[in-house]
């Protein structure tokens, strides 16, 4: 058979992804793959029913339907601070993996250095091999996932092109204080470089924490691509509706670049998705109290139960330290994988393995989420429990 490409050859396939697969086929409680269990909002589920039967069937506009993008331009740019071009500042995409695979096509040269913070969404690895980029990895120190800023500069120095900001971050559910991303911000000025932020966790940050979208920040918005999706938002990840906001220049060139990948996201889905954009700000009130709540739910749980964690700021994971358990001589040499696996058949219940997410040796946490029904929490909490036994 002909010899396959170089690229193919670097990377895997999605650790988080894959976890899904295994879970499913041994019938475990699914808490590796971060999506809802519940339904989105009936509201959009009504639309998405109209949209059947009324359409529209065929391609949108490449970049976008004009009404999703207006309502899109009407809700982000409040956020963001600013009137945003429905026709000239928005790419809407095939999910936010698409979005920020277009960033980094749109900005990357073969050879260019991005800098990404470690712990990391594992896509941006397979991002930069795809787009040739060669990452410098920032570490984020725990327990508060701090970051040296002088690293961030040193990265510049040596010629990163762009920082890659997840805000709220996956996995480790850290949100960047306005102070942080300002010092990011004025780095990015001064090296003339890209901030590509991935924001899909906006609207789970919780109490005392806020978010703040960089591209907000003075001086910001020509200096950021602002990747978001409407995947957890509006519980409909696999709707896969995506989008780029970012100054003129960079959309244009960044069109063409998602025309010639997908050439577009589904319309009727885009259609109905609308109604959700178009929402009063209560339902993202609401939607932060009911993650709230699972948040504190979830992590009580996981006290009464003596597993150790930490406590996201964002998002809906969280990091257990499992090494207690792979001090036992029956886990000798295992690897966070094989503990996610042995899990998954033993327990029932699915996680990520951090390494997965780590540039350093990471082998002592696994990622677990809390996007569940109480009941579904309760079942997960109960069988996690038999882990300790395994001390006795
Ligand atoms: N962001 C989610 C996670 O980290 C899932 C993303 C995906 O699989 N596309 O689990």
């Amino acid at each position: 058979m002909p010899g396959l490409s170089n690229r193919v050859q670097t990377f895997t396939d999605s650790v988080i992804r894959r976890m899904t697969r295994i879970s499913d086929e041994y019938g475990a409680i699914n808490l590796s793959q971060g999506f809802p269990d519940f339904d989105p909002p009936k509201e959009i589920m009504d639309a998405l029913a109209k949209a059947a039967y009324e359409g529209p069937h065929q391609y949108s506009i490449t970049f976008g339907a004009e009404n999703f993008r207006e309502a899109l331009a009407r809700k982000q740019g409040r956020a963001i601070g600013r009137t945003i071009d429905p026709d000239k500042e928005i790419v809407v995409t095939c999910g936010g993996t698409e979005a920020m695979m277009c960033a980094m096509m749109t900005i990357c040269n073969p050879g260019d250095k991005v800098m990404v913070f470690s712990p990391f969404y594992e896509n941006y690895g397979a991002d930069a091999i795809l787009s040739g980029a060669d990452p410098i990895y920032i570490p984020l120190v725990p327990p508060e996932y701090h970051f040296d800023m002088s690293l961030v500069e040193k990265g510049f120095q040596d010629g990163a092109k762009a920082i890659i900001v997840c805000n709220p971050s996956n996995p480790c559910g850290k949100v960047f204080s306005r102070e942080e991303l300002m010092g990011i911000g004025e780095l990015a000025v001064k090296y003339d470089a890209f901030v590509v932020t991935d924001e899909v966790y906006e609207h789970m940050v919780y109490a005392p924490y806020h978010h703040t979208c960089m591209a907000s920040l003075p001086g910001m918005y020509e200096h950021t691509i602002t990747c978001n999706s409407l995947s957890k938002t509006y519980s409909i990840t696999g709707w896969r509706l995506g989008y780029l906001i970012g100054p003129e220049e960079v959309i244009e060139a960044a069109k063409k670049v998602h025309d010639f990948l997908t050439v577009g996201a589904a319309a009727p889905l885009q259609e109905a998705a609308t109604v959700g954009l178009n929402f009063p700000e209560s339902y993202y009130t609401e939607l932060l109290e009911t993650y709230t709540k699972k948040r504190a739910y979830f992590l009580d749980g996981l006290d009464r139960i003596g597993l150790k964690h930490n406590v996201p700021q964002g998002t809906y994971f969280v990091l257990i330290d499992i090494q207690e358990f792979l001090d036992l001589p029956q886990f000798a040499g295992y690897t966070d994988l094989e503990f996610c696996e042995w899990m998954i058949k033993n327990i029932g219940v699915a996680a990520v393995p951090g390494s997965s997410f780590f540039k350093e040796d990471v082998n002592h946490l696994i990622r677990l989420h809390f996007a569940r029904e109480e009941a579904t929490i309760d079942e997960a909490l109960e069988r996690l429990s038999k882990l300790k036994e395994l001390l006795k």
